[in-house]
């Protein structure tokens, strides 16, 4: 079997989760704030607030900015649940733009959405790639609205300015189990406004200055200092994973190039890709449609996944949500229909990525 992703957990993590048993402070504490200081580095940003997941950093950064029900912002339609869960949880209303070639939010989609109740702009760095941010934070600056990037697939990542994710604004990543980098569950925000992050400090922990000095509702979004300890050694070793990634797509797109009807992802030119997800795309002219390429994945047992199988919206819970707005998105949906993603974890041997590239060259009469 080769799985589409596979958890590896180092010797490094066992001695440091052991190490906060024998020390008996499993809460936030100081292994928390160490994984703050890693995560604000990587975001190129002055602060990190670490919290429970990378859900509640993004109703998190959502609150901080003051948000409220009757404003809105503007997402990408091709993203996971939590995305638009996130801006509804937090009471504002969720607008959709469509997606580009690199199935990133389309900057050229969100002007069109804007209003006088618009208050931010959300792109999602979709598989491990950026959104294209110089273009979207022009326009957020030109009309005045706040940035949110989702990053919860984009440890790492960089803009075509070599701008790292996560530093236009708030950037908000999650620490799930299958994330690049993991803690079965966790998230955090950055950012390089005090103010900000002092309100996000507060507002995880339920709304307190200090002890039972209580300045808003807040939550308990607190991070743990187990969990921590299971994130905190990945980033030692991110750099290869990153490189280890790089080298299986890049292998994967050379072995797949040539297929009719199979449409590899493109790396952007100038974007830092980490290659969360390897998705590529069925057009019309391949020789089977995608469950038909699944089918012969699953009999070679080679793992796969649909990253998204519909547009965000495309559910009756949204659909007839009070909070949700569609104004259609053509290409997400599209694309939704058509998209497949391949094995690319930096486990997999060089091997195993030719048998990925067999069996879908086989399938597809190539
Ligand atoms: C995983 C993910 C999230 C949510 O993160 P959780 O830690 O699972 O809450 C948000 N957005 C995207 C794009 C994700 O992939």
């Amino acid at each position: 079997m080769i799985p589409i992703t596979k958890i590896e957990i180092g010797a490094e993590e066992r001695a440091l989760v052991l190490d906060v048993l024998d020390r008996g402070h499993l809460a936030q504490g100081p292994l928390v704030e160490r994984f703050e200081g890693l995560c604000a580095s990587m975001a190129e940003s002055e602060h990190a607030i670490a919290v429970n997941n990378g859900t509640t950093a993004l109703v998190l950064a959502i609150e901080a900015l003051g948000i409220r029900p009757g404003d809105e912002v503007i997402t990408s339609p091709l993203t996971f649940v939590a995305t638009v869960n996130a801006i509804l949880e937090a009471g504002a209303t969720v607008r959709f733009g469509d997606v580009g070639d690199d199935y990133n939010l389309d900057p050229a989609s969100i002007e069109a959405l804007i209003n006088d109740r618009t208050r931010a702009v959300m792109p999602v760095h979709l598989y491990g790639q950026a959104a294209d941010m110089p273009a979207i934070v022009s326009i957020a600056e030109r009309r005045g609205l706040a940035v949110i990037e989702d990053a919860a697939q984009a440890h790492f990542a960089t803009t075509a300015e070599g701008r790292a994710v996560g530093s236009h604004g708030l950037g908000c990543f999650s620490f799930y189990a299958t994330k690049n980098i993991m803690c079965g569950e966790g998230g955090v925000v950055t950012t390089s406004d005090a103010a900000l992050a002092d309100r996000m400090r507060i507002l995880r922990n339920q709304g307190m200055r200090a002890r039972y000095e209580y300045e808003v509702a807040g939550h308990n979004y607190r991070l743990t200092d187990l969990a921590a300890a299971v994130a905190i050694p990945q980033f030692d070793r991110v750099d290869a994973a990153i490189a280890a990634r790089r080298a299986n797509a890049a292998r994967l797109t050379e072995g797949l190039d040539d297929v009719r009807g199979l449409i590899p992802p493109r790396a952007e030119s100038g974007r830092g890709h980490v290659w969360h997800q390897y998705t590529v795309r069925l057009t019309d002219e391949a020789s089977v449609d995608r469950d038909g390429l699944i089918d012969s994945l699953v009999e070679n047992e080679i793992g796969h996944g649909i990253y998204y199988p519909r547009a965000v919206y495309d559910y009756e819970c949204y659909r007839s949500h009070p909070g949700v707005v569609i104004d259609g998105s053509p290409r997400a949906e599209s694309y939704a229909r058509s998209i497949l993603s391949l094995p690319v974890h930096q486990h997999l041997l060089d091997d195993e990525v030719d048998t990925v590239i067999e069996v879908v060259r086989e399938a597809l009469g190539a």
